[in-house]
């Protein structure tokens, strides 16, 4: 086989397949008992919308994106010519700033009426180097919350994601919630600019990537994995210090609303996140098993007041966050969870001889039509091949149709497990199976 598929992608075999779909149900029927409801998004946005919704700064739209330029004007920009912005599309990083798109362009929020929430789940794309638990193509499921900065909404989401985990079977004492607050627009200007004059002064310790940092993304030098680089950003500022009062009291709120639903959680003012697009609460959960350190955030998410005004809506405060698939199908499989078994057809149907196929493809067909998931052989192989197809695919039944049961109208039923045969009229057949 010469093409293969791009470095950085899966193919979700059968058994995966079928467990990612699980995955997704499971997740869908547990948010929407907080009220959340599916809401699906185009793959590809226009760049734009990323570039001002997630920030040029980001590392996911500085150099994680895959952007492509609409077909006729592949020419233009070949020839130096100018693309309009509208004609240049990404395939989404993420799902916050198209969800965000959505809700604006479609009018879902009502002036003054309960905010919306909603749910998705895909694929996303990022130029990432390959590693256990970084793809460039990966499955989130997320959520979104639009219309309230209400505190009651992040801790609610936070329990909720928790929540998740634990139902597709992480256990609590294999992850770390880490909450953090950023501040707001009032406050944060102050603190960004003490972070920059920190890694201005410090800047001889600092990795290149965090002495640029400085002057577009300061808060960003404070997750850097670098050694030297933590150690120096330990005694950075701290926003704790910087927080304007509304912001203090907010982020107060959402922990004692944590607190009293009794989770646990761990707070970490080098948490930063990294997408622009946070506001105030920002959070992550990590797992123990299955990943290094770097890879081992299986979620996280938080509020983001200002990214529907950025690009171009109403004024509108949320909160959302994103788990990712292939992570937490690595951390239960190191918990050592096994994939689902492909579901068992209820009956197989075997023919004696080439005489009977005719007849087999009609009651298969008839079975189908009741609900009866039934398989029969497509090679004109023996008895005895059918019969081992027949337990290779687990089927419950066999229904056995030869030249003498044809002829008399009957057909010849075996429970796979007891062995027990029993005959039942043609005409009774399928409410018989
Ligand atoms: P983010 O959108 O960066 O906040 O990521 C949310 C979640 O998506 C993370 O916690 C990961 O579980 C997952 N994720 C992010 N990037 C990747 C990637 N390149 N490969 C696999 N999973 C990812």
């Amino acid at each position: 086989m010469a093409i293969k598929r791009p470095e950085g992608t899966k193919d979700l075999l059968p058994a995966e397949a079928q467990f990612w779909s699980q995955f997704r149900q499971t997740a869908f029927d547990l948010f929407a008992r907080y009220g959340y409801v599916p809401l699906e998004t185009p793959v590809f946005e226009k760049t734009e919308l990323f570039v001002r919704g997630i920030g040029e700064a980001s590392d996911v739209v500085g150099k994680e994106m895959y952007n492509a330029i609409s077909g006729g004007n592949l020419a233009k920009l070949v020839a130096g010519e100018h693309v309009r912005s509208d004609s240049r599309f990404s395939l989404r990083p993420e799902g916050t700033a198209g969800v965000v798109r959505a809700i604006a362009q479609n009018g879902l929020l009502q002036e003054g009426g309960a905010p919306i929430k909603v749910a998705y789940a895909g694929p996303m794309f990022r130029a990432e180097r390959p590693q256990n638990g970084r793809q460039r193509q990966f499955n989130q499921v997320g959520i979104e919350c639009l219309g309230t900065d209400d505190p009651s909404v992040d801790a609610e989401g936070i329990i909720m994601l928790m929540r998740f985990f634990e139902a597709i079977g992480i256990p609590q004492d294999k992850m770390t919630l880490l909450v953090n607050t950023l501040g707001d627009e009032s406050c944060r200007p102050a603190y960004r600019e003490a972070l920059k004059n920190y890694i201005v002064d410090h800047s001889a310790e600092l990795c290149e990537d965090c002495q640029r940092r400085a002057e577009t993304n300061p808060l960003r030098a404070l997750d850097c994995k670098e050694e030297a680089c933590a150690h120096v950003m330990a005694g950075a500022p701290r926003i704790e210090d910087f927080l304007c009062d509304a912001c203090k009291e907010h982020y107060a709120q959402v922990k004692s609303y944590l607190d009293a639903a009794g989770m646990a959680y761990v707070e970490d003012q080098r948490l930063v996140r990294g997408l622009d697009y946070y506001t105030r609460t920002v959070f992550e959960v990590q797992v123990s098993v299955g990943m290094d350190n770097n890879q081992n955030a299986i979620g996280g998410g938080g509020r983001y007041d200002k990214l529907m005004a950025e690009i171009g809506g109403a004024d509108t405060p949320g909160f959302g966050f994103a788990l990712g698939y292939e992570r937490c199908r690595i951390a239960l499989e190191a918990l050592g969870m096994q994939m689902p078994d492909p579901p068992a057809p209820a009956l197989y149907i075997a023919c004696v001889d080439d005489g009977q196929r005719s007849l087999a493809f009609q009651l298969a067909q008839q079975c189908r039509d009741a609900g009866i998931a039934c398989e029969f052989d497509h090679q004109n192989r023996s008895l005895k091949a059918q019969f081992k197809q027949a337990d290779k695919l687990k089927a419950l039944q066999v229904a056995i149709l030869g030249p003498d049961e044809v002829a008399a109208g009957v057909v010849k039923l075996r429970d796979m497990a007891s062995h027990e045969e029993r005959e039942v009229s043609l005409g009774e057949f399928v409410t018989s199976v």
